[in-house]
């Protein structure tokens, strides 16, 4: 068995996906058995948004309700999983190598990036879980820079996830544009980026705004796609290439508008 950790890339979509028991719970739970024998994860989160970058350190995270208007349920989950202090520092150590300016938040808990993907990926929460934020205004090139310099951590059985939203048009979603029915837009966007990972093309993944059918319809602002790039990163390495065919885990749309892709990227 391969002893390098995974690198995972999640669609959270609404919080409400914690409470989810239908195919997008199982495509998760299968997905999260490529985290056993991990002894930490690391979460890149849209929902945490930082200049330096800031990486969670606390050794019990509280869970947070980052969030208003969904289903009171959700605000009695607690996502109990440990922190884990040291690979935090080992992550920062490493961003500080490669040139990146980061920082330790001993106070930070888990946002529902975090947390509402883990109730499926992990749900017994036992694995260490260290939350990274993302730089919203850095894009993607330094999102896959970062990634590449946390690869190391893979090494040492340190699983990486980003947590975002393959689309992420909130207007679209609130305003019910799609309804049940599919908006064309999320499904382009998102079989586009599906078809670069499958050719490797490194590059016009970066350059997704410019090259992406509907990129900025996708995402208005970048913010849910930035975990991605963490993830890829993380998954190359200081290789140009993936190691293995990028995985589609998941692959449904929600509520016409967010496309919930879910990938194995190594
Ligand atoms: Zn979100």
């Amino acid at each position: 068995m391969d002893p390098t950790a995974a690198s995972l890339f999640v669609s959270h979509g609404a919080p409400s996906l914690a409470l989810e028991t239908g195919p997008i719970a199982a495509a998760l739970g299968r997905l999260g058995q490529v985290l056993e024998g991990a002894s930490a994860l690391v979460v890149a989160s849209a929902h945490w948004t930082a200049r330096p970058i800031r990486i969670g350190a606390g050794q019990r995270p509280e869970t947070i309700y980052d969030f208003g208007g969904f289903d009171p349920a959700l605000r009695e989950i607690v996502y109990a999983a440990p922190g884990a202090p040291a690979v935090a520092q080992r992550a920062r150590d490493l961003l500080t190598a490669a040139g990146f300016e980061a920082e330790l938040d001993p106070s930070r808990g888990f946002d529902h990036g975090v947390w509402t993907p883990l109730v499926h990926l992990a749900p017994e929460a036992s694995l260490p879980i260290v939350p990274l934020s993302i730089d919203e205004d850095a894009g993607p090139a330094f999102h896959l820079e970062l990634g590449r310099a946390l690869a190391p951590l893979r090494r040492e059985g340190v699983a990486i996830l980003g947590s975002g939203s393959l689309t992420h048009n909130l207007a679209a979603f609130f305003k019910g544009d799609g309804g049940p029915k599919i908006d064309p837009r999320a499904e382009a966007f998102a079989a586009w980026l599906q078809e670069q990972l499958a050719a490797g093309d490194i590059a016009a993944l970066v350059d997704y705004r410019r090259r992406a059918p509907e990129g900025e319809w996708a995402h208005p602002t970048e913010e849910h796609l930035l975990p991605f790039y963490v993830a890829l990163g993380a998954a190359l390495g200081e290789s140009e290439a993936l190691g293995r065919p990028a995985e589609r885990a998941y692959g449904g749309i929600d509520a016409g508008v967010l496309a919930m892709d879910a990938y194995r990227l190594a």
